[in-house]
């Protein structure tokens, strides 16, 4: 297993989120990772590498699964929020108006405020100064990780936060910016895969990655999930959501009700396993891993408890396909890393 490690990871530290209504500290904290890298240390599953430096390649690569327009406004957030105030220098940046239904996308605004909110979703996703650093190292990492893949390497960990699954073409949210499973995937389809599959195990509906390749047919997106009637992000998710136009049929949701059994669970992952295999076995497949189907995880409500993690991993290794994971959620921070881990022990294990 090669590891691909985001070195600037904690440059990404915001201080409130939006929960509940009220502002709270941010759940998608560097000390995350902080625990994944010291379960590694503890149990090296495999090598820790830095993503391959080639920044024309990378720009290319985001170009195209977000908008340009998207991009720059990201690139540039921090800065231009600071050059309106530096007072502002203080205090992270959280979107508070959005263009709902009847109001137009179209037409970019000139005011800051109003452009945050056009490309986002929630307020519990603040950037600051260094998002747009950790959030593009974290992006080259992915992209590493597949092009490990596509040259032949069996399994391959983009590990990084912050995390990607609910970034869109053209918006963020849910603590996600780039979205690494999303770009892991188009990267395979640029160097050689004909059809690639995209497998979510987050506890949270894949939307960023399910709404870029909605009307695609070569990428299919697979997402076990709480049932969005209740559970984030709520307005994407359902059963009946297949896809779109030349995608039709190549979109899959499992949502499952608040308080799933680890059974439960499994049996969905069955399902989408069969979803990946009638794709095409041959596919490489994308593993966007969230380990926030935990037991103890504060903001989810699935019963997967340590032990789980390596049958998970040892499933994955036994569908014979080549695998790239990108580390989305998990919020039950100590044990994250072993539940990380776990995952990436047991497909090791199982790959021989
Ligand atoms: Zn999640």
């Amino acid at each position: 297993m090669k590891i691909f490690r985001n070195a600037l990871y904690r440059r990404h530290d915001a201080r409130l989120e939006m929960y509940r209504g009220r502002l709270v500290p941010c759940h998608e904290t560097p000390a995350r990772l902080d625990h994944v890298l010291a379960e590694l240390a503890r149990r090296p599953v495999g090598a820790l590498h830095d993503p391959v430096p080639d920044d024309a390649g990378l720009d290319a690569a985001l170009a195209a699964i977000h908008a340009p327009r998207y991009l720059d406004f990201l690139a540039g957030a921090w800065d231009e929020w600071v050059a309106l105030d530096p007072a502002n220098a203080g205090t992270d940046i959280l979107p508070a108006v959005w263009p709902v239904r009847g109001f137009r996308a179209d037409v970019l605004p000139e005011s800051f405020a109003a452009r945050i909110g056009l490309f986002s979703f929630d307020a519990g996703s603040p950037v600051m100064a260094g998002t747009w650093a950790a959030a593009r190292e974290g992006a080259a990492c992915a992209r590493s990780a597949a092009l490990a893949v596509a040259a032949a390497e069996r399994a391959a960990f983009a590990l990084t936060r912050p995390p990607g699954h609910h970034a869109g073409p053209d918006f963020f949210g849910g603590y996600c910016f780039l979205n690494n499973a999303a770009l892991a995937a188009q990267t395979l389809r640029d160097h050689g895969a004909a059809r690639v599959a995209v497998l979510d195990v987050d506890y949270h509906h894949g939307n960023g990655t399910q709404t870029i390749f909605y009307g695609r047919d070569d990428v299919l997106t697979v997402s076990l999930h709480g049932d969005p009637r209740t559970e984030y992000p709520f307005f994407l998710g359902h059963a009946d959501e297949r896809g779109e136009g030349a995608g039709l049929g190549a979109n899959l949701n499992l949502p499952l009700p608040r308080g799933t059994s680890a059974t439960t669970w499994f049996e969905a992952l069955e399902a989408g396993l069969a979803a990946v295999a009638a794709h095409r076995a041959e596919a490489p497949l994308v593993v966007a891993l969230g380990v926030d189907t935990f037991e103890g995880d504060p903001i989810s409500g699935f019963h997967l408890r340590a032990d789980d993690y390596l049958r998970l991993g040892e499933r994955l290794a036994r569908t014979g396909l080549p695998v790239v994971l990108t580390m989305e959620g998990g919020y039950a921070v100590a044990e994250v890393g072993v539940n990380v881990v776990n995952v990436l022990e047991g497909f090791m294990a199982a790959a021989g």
